[in-house]
């Protein structure tokens, strides 16, 4: 399937593009499309008033754009929600169903599904679902590589990425449990973790940098 603008969209405001400008390459290695149809997907874009580019610095989202790629967020996170509390999917399988549905989703469907659903405010990874018409805010959280030894914190947020996702279930670390950070290996080792039910877990470096904590004091 060929990327269209949407993903385009979606693709450089995860690279940071509501903030920063974000380069052609990126996009081409994070859509794996040559960089002649970036060019081209590019300049589309900012005659429809969804992107700035600037030469040699790259992209940023318009505030068009930026309500766009929300619009996308929005829906991709409360079929995310449906698809764990109604049909009984786990959190490292929802997002490819979920992916497909965000394209195909009306304004007027995603507002019942909102209500349907009770107007959840966060997606099963802990990510901000965005309300109607509003940009995407997502909350500022340190990450559980941030935090010393014997600090008790909530897994609130990790990144919606399969194989993060799919270790995660492996080592039955879930969102919501609650943690003490037991001994901090040396040179980015491992981190091991005691849960409330005092089982022990082991999380490598590179996963806890993308998990998002809050202490709990
Ligand atoms: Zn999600």
């Amino acid at each position: 399937m060929t990327p269209n603008k949407e993903d385009y969209l979606k693709l450089i405001f995860e690279l940071g593009g509501d903030k920063n400008k974000i380069n052609n390459k990126q996009i081409v290695s994070g859509l794996q499309v040559s960089a002649a149809s970036v060019s081209e997907m590019i300049s589309k874009l900012e005659k429809g008033g969804f992107v700035k580019h600037s030469p040699y610095q790259g992209v940023q989202l318009t505030k068009a754009g930026l309500q766009q790629a929300s619009s996308l967020v929005r829906k991709h996170r409360l079929w995310e929600v449906f698809l764990v509390e109604h049909l009984g999917y786990s959190w490292n399988t929802v997002h490819e169903e979920a992916e497909v549905l965000e394209h195909v989703t009306s304004e007027e469907l995603t507002s019942r599904l909102e209500t349907y659903l009770n107007t959840p405010e966060f997606c099963p990874h802990g990510g901000v679902i965005p309300r109607k018409n509003q940009p995407i805010f997502e909350r500022t959280l340190q990450t559980l590589a941030d935090y010393p030894e014997n600090t008790k914190v909530r897994i609130e947020r990790v990144l919606d990425e399969k194989e993060l996702l799919d270790y995660l279930v492996s080592i039955e670390l879930n969102i919501h449990d609650i943690v003490t950070i037991e001994h901090i290996s040396v040179y980015e080792g491992p981190i091991t973790l005691k849960k409330s039910d005092q089982k022990s877990l082991h999380v490598s470096f590179k996963a806890a940098n993308n998990i998002f904590v809050t202490p709990i004091v």
